[in-house]
């Protein structure tokens, strides 16, 4: 246990690191800013406006961010928490959403709702650690997504939880369902976004 508290190797570049990841690849451990990012998509887009392609297609239904970019070391990252067996990194990266959270100023959530995936992925964990209420309400059928019966988020502000945000369609896709419980608004928070 002790060696999952004090690795000795960085765990991306396997350097000798007192900490999780080396110094340099904590590098790439930085927060995005928001005010570089579109709001509805998070891709790169001076200025905090909405990109062509938002704009293009009338995406002002759901605002997405993500926590850092999806860069080797924090690939890296992922890719162990999606085996399940170091819960401790989905706390730190919970941790770069709350943190990220507050730069957003969006609305206060009352709900976090992971994205379910076919397979063990972690946005169930990462919902677990961001100190708030976590809903399961959001079910997902062989090729797309649907409320669970009963779901109660009407009224509600619910922020859609993932690990990695590629083209933002999958939030899109989740976001539609979720909108047949009347919630009062959606956000989407991925801990990391694909490059582009
Ligand atoms: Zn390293
Ligand atoms: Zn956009």
């Amino acid at each position: 246990m002790l060696h999952f508290l004090f690795p000795s190797l960085c765990l991306h570049c396997e350097e000798r690191s007192p900490n999780l990841v080396c110094k340099n690849c904590a590098t790439f451990f930085e927060l995005i800013d928001p005010l570089t990012r579109c709001p509805f998509c998070f891709t790169e887009n001076e200025g905090r406006h909405a990109c062509p392609e938002c704009r293009e297609k009338k995406r002002w239904r759901l605002r997405c961010a993500s926590a850092l970019d999806f860069t080797p070391p924090v690939q890296t990252v992922v890719g162990k928490m999606q085996g399940g067996q170091m819960p401790y990194l989905a706390k730190t990266a919970a941790a770069f959403m709350v943190m990220q959270m507050e730069r957003l100023g969006w609305d206060e959530p009352d709900l976090f709702i992971p994205i379910p995936h076919h397979f063990l992925f972690p946005s169930t964990h990462l919902a677990k650690y961001l100190n708030g209420k976590v809903s399961t309400c959001l079910r997902r059928g062989i090729d797309q997504f649907y409320l669970k019966r009963g779901a109660q988020i009407e009224g509600k502000t619910v922020v859609l939880i993932d690990h990695v945000m590629k083209r933002g369609t999958v939030l899109q896709d989740a976001a539609e369902a979720l909108r047949e419980g009347f919630p009062k608004k959606i956000y989407a928070l991925t801990y990391a976004r694909a490059l582009y």
